[in-house]
């Protein structure tokens, strides 16, 4: 089973993101990036099926500019065979992601697609379903386990109030939760090796996929500083407060 993982480069989770001064966006200038967290995951996952036995080959495909060529040789580093970039210097949205996706699909035919449930520069939380819409393909979004058995890959998914569990007949796309796996580091050995794996870089005009914004930012702002607290000395202090200051009971 072949399968493919997606694998968004982001501001690194220990960055704190700063607001360019004009609020055109956020600040990328000198700022630490990595592989979107739940991406890991889901590269994880596909190396511990190829582990298993279930996958016989992992394709990572990133799209973004060519510095995405980083995060993919981070996840050949972690057992993936082979990477794709299709490179864009364009601020894509899910959208034009999900068809550059559906494109590379149909050129790889995987039988699973892992992606992360989200990406966290943008929380978008729609590529994958997007990608189940233009595919056709069978989804199970937020997976905190699965497992493939015959032609049906089984899902469990963390749903309000408890998990579902759904059997998807493959071609399927999975995405991840945090709690499907631990992602692994990789050893030196093995991101030296990474660099001698393929990495091929396509186009989106390649792809014969037009990109075009169909949504434009208009503003980003930092959210409002939190004002200093104050201690109160007794419960009465703080009812009183509560009812003629903040007026919320
Ligand atoms: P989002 O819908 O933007 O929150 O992203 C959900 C998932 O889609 C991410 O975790 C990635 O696996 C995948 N994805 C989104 N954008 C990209 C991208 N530019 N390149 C590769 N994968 C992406």
């Amino acid at each position: 089973m072949k399968i493919l993982v997606t694998v968004k480069r982001v501001v690194d989770y220990n960055v704190k993101v700063r607001v360019k001064a004009d609020n055109s966006g956020v600040d990328l200038a000198n700022v630490k990036m990595s592989m979107n967290p739940f991406c890991e995951i889901a590269v994880e996952e596909a190396v511990r099926l190829k582990e298993k036995g279930v996958a016989s080959e992992i394709v990572v495909v990133s799209i973004g500019p060519s510095a995405a060529q980083e995060q993919l040789r981070t996840a050949l580093a972690l057992g993936a065979d082979r990477a794709v970039l299709v490179e864009s210097n364009d601020e894509l949205n899910s959208l034009a992601v999900a068809k550059l996706l559906k494109a590379v699909v149909d050129k790889e035919q995987p039988q699973l697609v892992i992606l992360g449930k989200q990406a966290i520069d943008s929380d978008n939380n729609q590529t994958g379903q997007m990608l189940g819409a233009l595919t056709g393909y069978a989804q199970g979004t937020f997976a905190s386990k699965v497992e493939v058995a015959g032609d049906k890959v089984n899902v469990t998914r963390e749903i309000d109030g408890g998990l579902q569990s759904v059997a998807l007949s493959l071609p399927a796309i999975v995405t991840t939760d945090l709690r499907l796996n631990e992602p692994r580091y990789a050893s030196l050995p093995n991101i030296m090796k990474a660099k001698k794996k393929p990495l091929e870089v396509l186009t989106p005009d390649a792809l014969g996929v037009a990109t075009a914004s169909t949504v434009k930012t208009l503003k980003v702002e930092a959210p409002a500083a939190r004002s200093a607290g104050i201690k109160v000395k007794s419960v009465a202090e703080l009812v009183e407060k509560l009812k003629n200051e903040a007026k919320v009971i």
